[in-house]
């Protein structure tokens, strides 16, 4: 008996990550696409200036708005809205490359985001919502954080109670006291997603190989 595992055709999906921010959703993230070497990060454009460290292409596209709107213009965002006064968008050409190869995307955007990624990719899309344990934990996570001044700060924490009034429109729900339960569990649900029946293009074809080696 040999321990080969056969790809199976599947579609690539798309895992979304919604939280308010400070809910930690950003070192899910990280530690997701650390240790998969199969989803990839959607790098969305967005006109919000770039914190320390962030690179450009990396974090985001960093562009300015006179930009951001030729992109809208041009039908070159799947997906877009403004967050906190900026603009966020999802370059369309890369998520249509990846799904149609079957390779998974992990996306880091917003309830408005989501609403419209459920209209014109319902098949594929998967949407985590991660919630804080506690307001309290935001509050200190957003401040220990401080590389935003203190009026983004309470901005942000506002808006915290706008976003989570979302989290019944997601598939799955993720409460992150504990980072490492946290990334068990997105794991588990990549895991069980990659799975789903209806992903698994291939699986007739190998069905039917697999029958008549037997016969
Ligand atoms: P931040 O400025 O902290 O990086 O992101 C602020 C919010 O914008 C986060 O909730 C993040 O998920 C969301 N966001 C980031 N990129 C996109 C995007 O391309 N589209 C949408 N709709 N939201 C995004």
């Amino acid at each position: 008996m040999t321990s080969e595992q056969p790809r199976i055709e599947r579609r690539g999906l798309l895992l979304v990550l919604s939280s308010p921010s400070g809910a930690g959703k950003t070192s899910l993230a990280r530690a997701l696409l650390d240790t998969d070497p199969d989803i990839r990060l959607s790098v969305s454009a967005t006109t919000r200036k770039p914190r320390p460290g962030e690179v450009d292409g990396e974090d985001y596209w960093f562009v300015d708005e006179a930009k951001f709107k030729a992109m809208i213009e041009a039908d070159e965002f799947l997906e877009w809205a403004t967050v906190f006064g900026n603009y966020y968008g999802t370059p369309r050409a890369p998520i249509e490359a990846a799904v149609s190869k079957g390779r998974d995307v992990l996306f880091d955007i917003d309830w408005q985001g989501t609403q419209q990624l459920a209209e014109r990719m319902a098949g594929e899309l998967v949407r985590v919502f991660v919630l804080p344990p506690s307001g309290e934990a935001l509050e200190a996570r957003l401040k220990r954080r401080a590389q935003d001044p203190d009026h983004v700060v309470a901005k942000r924490m506002a808006g915290a109670a706008a976003e989570i009034s979302h989290w019944a429109e997601y598939d799955y729900v993720i409460v992150n006291g504990d980072l490492g339960e946290s990334i068990a569990g997105l794991k588990a649900i990549l895991a069980a997603e990659r799975h789903k029946r209806e992903r698994m293009t291939g699986l007739t074809a190998f069905v039917r190989d697999l029958q008549a080696a037997l016969t």
